[in-house]
């Protein structure tokens, strides 16, 4: 099995997972035209240290969860494994999206 890393992260990407990983499976990645992170089936051990460090909980501890978002994780893993380290944004950073669907001039 292996943990992946879903929607959430599209956009906001805190890159607080990677600093914690054990064996540095979760890769900077863009989606979409927008900044994403991936974990790699590969090499995921499934220890859950990454989970609590998401502060948009966008880390899932199950494929079966989400197939479509896993499949995603699996396929761009290979394109994005030597990407350099982002910087690492501060849990108190608020979500940008977040920013974007509660402010009340967006809706
Ligand atoms: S901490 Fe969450 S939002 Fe940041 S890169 Fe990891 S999964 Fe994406
Ligand atoms: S579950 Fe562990 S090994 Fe897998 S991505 Fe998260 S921190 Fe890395």
């Amino acid at each position: 099995m292996t943990f992946v890393i879903t929607e959430k992260c599209l956009g906001e990407r805190y890159a607080s997972c990677m600093q914690v990983c054990p064996v540095y499976c979760i890769y900077p990645a863009e989606h979409n035209g927008e900044i994403f992170a991936v974990i790699d089936p590969e090499l995921c051990i499934d220890c859950g240290a990454c989970v609590p460090e998401c502060p948009v909980e966008a880390i899932i501890d199950d494929p079966d969860l989400s197939p479509q978002w896993a499949k995603i994780n699996a396929d761009l893993a290979p394109k994005f494994k030597d990407a350099p380290m982002p910087d690492v944004r501060p849990a108190s950073d608020p979500p940008r999206k977040g920013n974007i669907y509660n402010d009340p001039r967006n809706k």
